[in-house]
């Protein structure tokens, strides 16, 4: 369609500014604009919160109306005002460190969660890139997204009377979505193109307006690519390896190109998972031809200003394509670059920098992304232990505790998630505009009496029924009345759940690992606790299964079918398609969130932080986030002595999982919601939502996350990557090269030790082959036993033996352990280098 399809429509004079505003998607965590867009039309607002629709369903008479309404303008006014001074403020970025991420950050993700009228996301991934540019975008700091506009995006959810799931994908009209054309110079569209074989796919680009930050989407639907090929971007994850390889292929190098034709350079590039390292590619190769260099040294130069996020918790999770597909697909891109398809797909193996790599083979998307990368991290304290376990095989003989990979572990933009009566509460004890700035110390929550922390929970728990009795009269009464049960749709929904009811809420994807099934494993024992009249439980589930997860949709059937026992009618609700509208109601309204993924295949989790800002509390397996968060007086956590070993035993595991948890749920958290003073208080669960409250809402926020990921890692890339100049890059090819040569030769000769008083000495004679000896680190490490903690010793050099070519001895001193614990090592050692990341040559003692 030509742009002028997209262009907005016209607005009275007095109103113009209603166009920025509605496109700027700050509407979906901020609502002082909401009085605005329900003045314009509120049915539509309130279904869809899609500000931008709003505006285009209005009327031109109406609008002329409003634009005489003197009520109306002052609002609008106020607004206009407001979002001009939020563009130009001071943000803490500005403030603290303007100007250290130089041209900012590029962030490419596969998938946005944003807002539920922008569909371009399946789950936590997407969710937390969409939260990650949210924060920021308060905090100031320059990023620049990467995506897909997806004309379906992921499935949407029903669920038919057996319990069976239905998908459906309704087409998105981009020009009902709150995003706007990208136009050139010419005023028609931006011209992208990615070559495929035999044609080049012609792209479109279309920019979301996050806050203070932008949202690039590419989209492949131009009617003169071929009918498959505007396909590329319209389903994510439809399973197809094919066009996950072309969807790869768009994002990657069509996101770049579209950084390039915009004229940003960005500094840093943020991988958010390995889907789109082909981005990093297309740097080195664009690089190459701006400084005329090869493309090692292009490689080099850009390393170590790559970041590469993993979130997966098993290696089978990362993405892998044929070698044969790889060459059809690539060497026309390739093609005239100096970049040949057998070494990329050499980039894309375990050991792609050495020279063992072959042409040949599958090529595995994280590695790729480790071979262009300066720094690797997880997303929790757990899962940077199951992270190095998994990039094992890139770094040979490394012992798992040096693989470095780092952490971070992720948080939510928590304005995004507060409901109004918990912003009230926090207003009152830290202020306004609290989450935009770096929350170092605890609220002074203790300030607010129990007995308005209790009518805020009843209010967010009220509110949520009322909106799951609307949402369910088309859905789960509707059902019911075709089967004859009830007659009276008003009447069957207003029985459902209860306002004064402990609330438990569950809602994710419904996979094996994530065990949603792990309360329905003695379904007597939840019967129990559902029909008890006075201390009920009602639980409220949500959730899709992938369309080919059978096992999935197995267990969304399963507790369909529990639901319509008669202890649990109107108890256990079953929401369908499960969206971020959804889950912004559950994490508002329920008293208990549930997590219990099998340990440890949860590589965080970030919905159980929804509910902290709001007053709900976590029960949770002791796995990812809620591993470092959890302590007794914040919530409760299944099982937290567990360890990896059980794993073996999978269904002894969930065993004993589902027993703790029926025995938490029994034994505290039923007795602890209903246990009320003589004021109709309970006073201990008040104080555990306070406590979890104060500790853990700034802690487990998008903002400290930001936040982290610049100082630990985003700050020191730009340090290390100034330093590399082409020539630096240059010499650095050269030097290693040299290196990985004489490598093999590298060995120790003799190990001597002496003991005295307790202290051991090592002595050892290294061959180092003719590498510079500055250049070498020698180690002394012992793994932690009954006589101490593990320990890595650097050993000094103490001369050059002059008999000998080229050998060194090196010596320290260390506590005496028993013969065989301490073990010599060498290892490459360079400040200028990211090291192991850029070479993980190392020779142990043998
Ligand atoms: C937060 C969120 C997720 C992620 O939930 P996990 O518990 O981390 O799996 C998935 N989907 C939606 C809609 C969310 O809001």
């Amino acid at each position: 369609m030509t742009l002028a399809a997209y262009t907005p429509r016209s607005l009275p004079e007095s109103l113009a500014g209603l166009i920025s505003l509605a496109l700027d998607l700050r509407w979906s965590w901020h609502h002082g604009g909401d009085v605005l867009w329900r003045a314009l039309d509120a049915e539509t607002w309130d279904s869809t919160h899609n500000a931008w629709l709003v505006l285009n369903s209005v009327s031109a008479e109406r609008m002329a109306e409003l634009a005489e309404d003197p009520g109306f303008l002052r609002h609008y006014q106020e607004q206009v005002r407001a979002h001009d001074a939020f563009i130009h403020a001071e943000t803490w970025y500005s403030k603290s460190c303007p100007g250290s991420l130089k041209s900012g950050v590029a962030y490419f993700c596969m998938e946005y969660g944003l807002s539920e009228c922008l569909p371009l996301y399946s789950g936590g991934l997407g969710v937390l890139a969409g939260d990650f540019l949210k924060a920021s975008s308060d905090l100031g700091v320059p990023v620049i997204a990467v995506g897909l506009l997806y004309q379906q995006g992921y499935f949407r959810q029903a669920i038919n009377t057996e319990g069976d799931q239905l998908e459906f994908y309704p087409y998105n009209d981009p020009t009902m979505l709150p995003v706007s054309p990208l136009a050139g110079e010419d005023g028609q569209w931006l011209r992208i193109t990615v070559p495929f074989p035999g044609r080049d796919i012609r792209l479109r680009a279309w920019k979301a307006q996050v806050g203070r930050c932008q949202l690039l989407l590419l989209d492949s639907n131009d009617p003169r690519n071929e009918p498959g090929d505007r396909g590329i971007t319209s389903e994510l994850y439809n399973g197809d390896p094919e066009k996950r390889l072309q969807q790869e292929m768009v994002l990657g190098i069509g996101g770049w190109r579209l950084l390039r034709q915009l004229n940003i350079e960005p500094t840093i590039c943020h991988l958010n998972e390995g889907h789109c390292a082909f981005a990093l590619i297309e740097r080195a190769l664009s690089w190459q031809i701006d400084h005329q260099t090869d493309f090692e040294t292009a490689r080099t130069a850009n390393r170590p200003t790559n970041l590469f996020t993993t979130h997966t918790s098993v290696a089978a999770g990362f993405d892998v394509f044929t070698d044969s597909l790889i060459k059809l697909y690539v060497e026309p891109w390739l093609r005239g670059s100096q970049l040949t398809p057998e070494r990329l797909l050499q980039l894309g193996k375990q050991n792609g920098s050495s020279a063992e790599a072959t042409g040949n083979g599958p090529l595995n998307m994280a590695w790729l992304a480790l071979n262009m990368s300066g720094r690797v991290n997880g997303v929790s304290r757990i899962h940077q232990e199951v992270t190095k376990a998994i990039l094992q095989p890139f770094f040979p003989r490394w012992p798992a505790d040096d693989i470095p990979a780092g952490y971070v572990t992720n948080g939510i933009h928590t304005p995004s998630w507060d409901s109004p009566e918990s912003d009230a509460i926090w207003t009152r004890a830290c202020g306004k505009d609290r989450w935009r700035r770096p929350l170092l110390h605890t609220c002074p929550m203790a300030d607010i009496p129990d007995a308005d922390l209790w009518a805020m929970r009843l209010a967010q728990r009220t509110r949520l029924i009322h909106y799951l009795r609307k949402r369910l009269a088309s859905q789960h009464c509707r059902q019911d009345t075709v089967h004859g049960a009830v007659k009276d749709q008003a009447a069957a929904c207003g029985l459902l759940l209860d306002n004064e009811t402990l609330t438990l809420g569950f809602a994710r994807r419904f996979t094996d690992y994530k065990r949603p099934d792990l309360l329905l494993k003695h379904e007597e024992r939840l019967v129990r606790m559902l029909d008890n009249r006075d201390r009920p439980l009602q639980i409220v589930l949500a959730g899709k299964a992938h369309p080919y997860d059978e096992r999935g949709k197995q267990l969304i059937k399963r507790w369909k079918q529990f639901s319509r026992r008669p202890e649990a009618q109107g108890k256990v609700i079953f929401v369908e398609d499960y969206d971020l509208g959804i889950a912004t109601q559950l994490v508002q309204g329920v008293d208990v969130w549930l997590n219990c993924p099998r340990h440890p295949w949860e590589a965080c989790g970030t919905s159980g932080m929804k509910v902290l800002v709001n007053g709900g509390l976590n029960l949770s397996q002791h796995d990812g986030w809620w591993a470092e968060a959890w302590s007794s007086d914040v919530g409760w956590a299944i099982r937290p002595g567990a360890s990896f070993d059980e794993l073996e035993n999978s269904d002894r595991y969930d065993e004993d999982d589902a027993l703790e948890l029926y025995e938490i749920l029994e034994h505290e958290v039923i007795p602890e919601f209903y246990q009320a003073d003589q004021d109709g208080l309970p006073r201990a669960w008040l104080k555990r939502i306070r406590a979890s409250m104060d500790q853990l809402t700034a802690a487990y926020s998008a903002n400290r996350m930001v936040r982290e990921y610049i100082d630990a890692f985003y700050l020191p890339m730009v340090a290390l990557g100034q330093q590399r100049t082409p020539e630096v890059a240059a010499g650095l090819v050269r030097e290693y090269w040299e290196i990985d040569q004489h490598w093999p030769k590298l060995r120790f000769r003799a190990v001597n030790m002496d003991e005295s008083e307790g202290m051991q000495t090592y002595t050892v004679d290294v061959y180092l082959d003719g590498v510079a000896e500055h250049r070498i680190g020698v180690e002394l490490v012992a793994e932690e036993s009954e006589y101490g903690p593990r320990t890595v010793t650097e050993m000094a050099m103490k001369y050059a033996l002059s008999g000998s070519s080229h050998g060194f001895v090196y010596q320290c001193a260390v506590p005496a352990r028993p013969e065989g614990h301490y073990t010599p090592r060498l290892r490459l050692k360079d400040q200028r280098l990211s090291l192991p990341m850029e070479n993980p040559s190392i020779a142990w003692l043998n």
